[in-house]
């Protein structure tokens, strides 16, 4: 027996009933762009995350670029974003006309590093790209308060981060705004690409709903020039279904995770991540470092654990970044890519399987490395 990595097709199967109905209630009506599906999507998530206000969007590389727009910044204003991170963190701030400042990543839990990223200001920084990685919340307050110092926004990258928490408060709507995407693979995932903004902000709330839909404020009245980035009404009715389940299945991946850390502590050459105590992480990915890591990932898939990696290669090291020249930065994240290993986390596991996994890690390091 396989311990995938991912499972949509057991987590399909889980919920069928209720997916299909719902499926065949929008294809039925016919009512595919916007209709009663994307509102009440837009209204629960608004409460899930703890926000005011909801915009569902094409895909959460969309969201960013749209949030970033919003925000109206001076052309080519440099915007600060983690070397550990998706690509689209980064890419949708030169797609807005901005410029990339890329900053470390803390070594424990690996998100944005406040020590690093403070060396990076200067008079042209307009916002933090504050990415929570790994479903592990970036520590907000220290950002906040830079923030406010240095008069700069905060945009939230809540791609790998529903339901998490910093001190009690849901990530998203703590900085100015925050976006998620609902890719499949995602702790919510839609059947295709979808994403969403949140914010507290009614002006920016407005403002980006209308960038989402061509500028307009009614059919046929455009203020502006904006794009067509909406979620569709037959995803909203999906994640409308998957939203109800959403909190029982992080409890999951954090049970998990909790077994993980518990039972993998004290090997050398291992390092775990570590869960700030201010922090409700969702475990998005569940990443250890180790220097043997392609020996490690091809001993456990022999013994069928697949594990993925997040990423190979870190921002400032990819062929797209050359021009800015971070490359050779003497970041951690740029030094530790080759040592990330993504352990299989999810709903799909049990305790059971998580044992298995711990037991092949253990064997691993018993058998290569005395
Ligand atoms: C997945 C992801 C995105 C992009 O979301 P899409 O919906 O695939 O466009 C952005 N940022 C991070 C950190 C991600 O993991």
């Amino acid at each position: 027996m396989m311990i995938k990595f991912l499972d949509l097709v057991g987590q399909y199967n889980s919920i069928k009933g209720e997916v299909d109905s719902a499926i065949e209630s929008v294809i039925s009506k016919s009512s595919f762009i916007g209709g009663e599906e994307i509102k009440k999507l837009e209204e629960d998530f608004a409460q899930f995350q703890g926000a005011e206000h909801c915009i569902g969007v094409a895909n959460g590389t969309d969201a960013l670029e749209i949030a970033i727009e919003a925000l109206e910044l001076p052309a080519k204003s440099e915007i600060i974003v983690p070397a550990n991170s998706f690509i689209a963190s980064s890419e949708a701030v030169t797609r807005s006309g901005h410029k990339v400042v890329f900053c470390d990543c803390d070594p424990n839990n690996y998100t944005i590093s406040i020590a690093s990223l403070k060396q990076k200001l200067t008079s042209k920084t307009k916002a933090i790209l504050a990415v929570h990685l790994y479903g592990h919340p970036c520590d907000m307050d220290e950002l906040l308060s830079l923030a406010k110092e240095k008069n700069i926004y905060i945009i939230e990258d809540c791609a790998q981060a529903h339901a998490a928490e910093y001190k009690g408060k849901r990530v998203g709507a703590i900085g100015d705004i925050g976006t998620f995407s609902f890719y499949p693979g995602k702790n919510l995932g839609a059947y295709g690409d979808a994403g969403a903004i949140i914010t507290n902000n009614v002006h920016l709330a407005k403002k980006t709903r209308m960038i989402a839909n061509h500028g307009r404020i009614e059919k046929y009245n455009h203020v502006f020039e904006g794009r067509n980035s909406r979620l569709d009404n037959l995803q909203a009715a999906i994640l409308n279904v998957k939203l109800k389940y959403l909190e029982d299945w992080t409890k999951q991946r954090i049970a998990i995770a909790d077994y993980y850390l518990k039972e993998l502590d004290g090997i050398h050459n291992l390092k775990l991540p570590k869960r700030e105590k201010w922090a409700r992480q969702v475990y998005h990915l569940f990443v250890i470092r180790t220097n043997s890591r392609d020996q490690l990932k091809t001993f456990l898939l022999e013994r069928n654990i697949q594990c993925g990696v997040h990423y190979p290669i870190s921002l400032p090291k990819l062929k797209a970044y050359e021009y800015l020249d971070s490359a050779s930065e003497g970041f951690f994240a740029n030094k530790t890519d080759s040592e990330l290993l993504s352990l299989p986390i999810g709903e799909h596991l049990t305790i059971k399987d998580a044992d298995t996994v711990v037991k092949a890690i253990r064997d691993y390091f018993s058998e290569h490395e005395l």
